[in-house]
């Protein structure tokens, strides 16, 4: 048995005005061929999971292609034709195929194409033909599309939020796919979706509503043998798409009446607790206030949801920055993106004094730059390792050049930490700070540039975590934002208090 494998994956947040090009997805990760097999195999990943399935369902690996960029912008015209025209000519010249595992976020667009990996479903199929199993795996937030669904043999789609189930989903892939390979089972699959917004603050699969989901989820994957997955997906509220907000897609063995049933159940579930899914959120001003006052253990974790990098945001957002230094608070740390005051403190040198502008460069929407001194404490090429299972899955990280400002340094447990990065880098990880030789544990507040991700790295050490709206290509308050091309009507789709 020969099993092709590839992927091409984007988050796209089509109210960002970049485009992602090429050349941002050289910069994160393209591999080809057996290249793809070196880089991948050991990432808490899907695709790490496809490749340790060959060895588990004994089948041989075929690899195609496997790009992938951080979330920002809707991918450019030539990106797309370029990554998915390389991906159908490795796909028509592998030979003798059994079948195919693809990784697509779910939740990828393109400038021509709304719903870019419906897309490419439906290019691979007109390519390998209506009877090539194609079993596709997606990401927690994707935005799953009919087409998806049609042109597909099964979908996949992660079960945790953050994301540490990557590569089990794509073991469970793999198994699938030796199964539908082997004959013995002929899948279907159905999708359902409830007319709302389920808002990304509600998306940590450990809390209520999600928690019982997806426990029912994996109950009916266990005990009916005629459920192949049951999936539902969150979705990625910053693509303003038809296909935009949640989803159930259940795969049966043959049962075309059995998928419906199960995938309206599950949809309905959600759609039956949205009066627990109203929200009310301290703005930048009251979540500082709140984070200075605090008495339990730090760190204090201040969740920057309009600047969630992973989510597609700036990553230099300076709202809770301004408001720290404004209110005078101490022992803060923050990682800001900003490659021109990188340069700046790489010019001045270790130990230098340097007055900079930083943050609010990218566009108007993450707060005007912020005036800040302070002394160089260090440098760093920004290369750093995960080892554990963190969302995303990404072993080997490289958040660009990077330099340590210290400001206001009173006394050492007093002093304030700016890091600056020169590439938007996610807080996934505890090592990007680690890594710089600055220990988060004992800071007293920590500004996080996310919305759910960051708690698989910083929930173990965070003595509180408050979220904060505040603005940004990631507001969490979706009446900030404005959409014109999803379903309506669309529950809670106008603002955090919705009726
Ligand atoms: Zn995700």
């Amino acid at each position: 048995m020969r099993i092709a494998i590839g992927g091409i994956m984007h988050e796209s947040n089509s109210f960002s005005h970049t485009r992602t090009s090429l050349a941002d997805f050289q910069q994160q990760s393209i591999y080809y061929g057996e290249d793809l097999i070196d880089a991948w195999r050991h990432n808490h990943h899907e695709m790490g999971g496809f490749i340790e399935g060959a060895e588990m369902c004994s089948y041989e690996l075929s690899p195609l292609l496997m790009a992938s960029a951080t979330p920002a912008g809707p991918v450019s015209a030539d990106a797309f034709e370029s990554l998915v025209g390389e991906l159908l000519r490795r796909l028509r010249n592998a030979g003798n195929i059994d079948g195919l595992l693809l990784a697509l976020h779910g939740a990828m667009v393109s400038e021509e194409h709304l719903d870019a990996d419906g897309e490419i479903v439906e290019r691979v199929r007109q390519t390998a033909g209506p009877d090539l199993p194609v079993v596709v795996t997606h990401d927690f937030h994707a935005n799953v599309s009919e087409r998806i669904v049609r042109h597909s043999t099964a979908l996949i789609v992660y079960k945790t939020n953050p994301h540490v189930d990557q590569r089990q989903r794509g073991l469970q892939a793999a198994h699938l796919m030796a199964r539908i390979a082997r004959g013995e089972v002929k899948p279907t699959q159905a999708l359902a979706k409830p007319p709302m917004l389920l808002n990304i603050r509600f998306h940590n699969t450990s809390q209520p509503p999600l928690v019982g989901i997806m426990d029912a989820l994996r109950q009916i994957e266990e005990n009916d043998d005629r459920v192949l997955a049951a999936s539902f997906a969150g979705a990625y509220q910053y693509s303003d798409v038809p296909e935009m907000g949640p989803a159930a897609v259940v795969v049966t063995d043959d049962d075309p009446a059995l998928a419906q049933g199960v995938a309206h159940r599950i949809s309905a579930r959600l759609w039956e607790q949205r009066d627990a899914l109203i929200m009310h959120l301290p703005d930048a001003c009251e979540g500082v206030k709140m984070a200075v006052a605090e008495h339990s253990p730090p760190p204090v974790i201040l969740v920057d949801m309009g600047d969630n990098i992973g989510g597609g945001a700036s990553g230099d957002g300076t709202a809770l920055l301004q408001e720290l230094l404004r209110q005078r608070a101490s022992g803060w740390l923050i990682v800001l993106c900003d490659p021109e005051a990188v340069n700046l403190c790489a010019e001045a040198g270790i130990d230098s004094e340097v007055t900079l502008m930083v943050g609010g460069k990218y566009d108007d929407l993450h707060g005007a730059p912020a005036q800040i001194r302070g002394r160089v404490r260090a440098l760093h090429n920004g290369k750093f390792e995960e080892r554990e299972a963190r969302h995303g899955g990404v072993r080997f990280n490289d958040q660009g050049k990077t330099a340590v400002l210290a400001i206001n340094a009173e006394s050492s447990t007093e002093e304030n930490y700016l890091v600056l990065t020169s590439r938007r880098q996610p807080p996934f990880s505890l090592q990007q700070i680690l890594s710089l030789g600055i220990d988060p544990a004992p800071r007293k507040i920590i500004v996080v540039k996310a919305a759910v991700a960051f708690r698989a790295a910083y929930e173990p050490i965070a003595g509180r975590i408050i979220e904060v709206d505040t603005p940004g290509l990631t507001s969490v308050n979706p009446s900030r934002l404005r959409y014109r091309r999803v379903r309506k009507p669309m529950w809670g789709l106008n603002g955090v208090a919705d009726p």
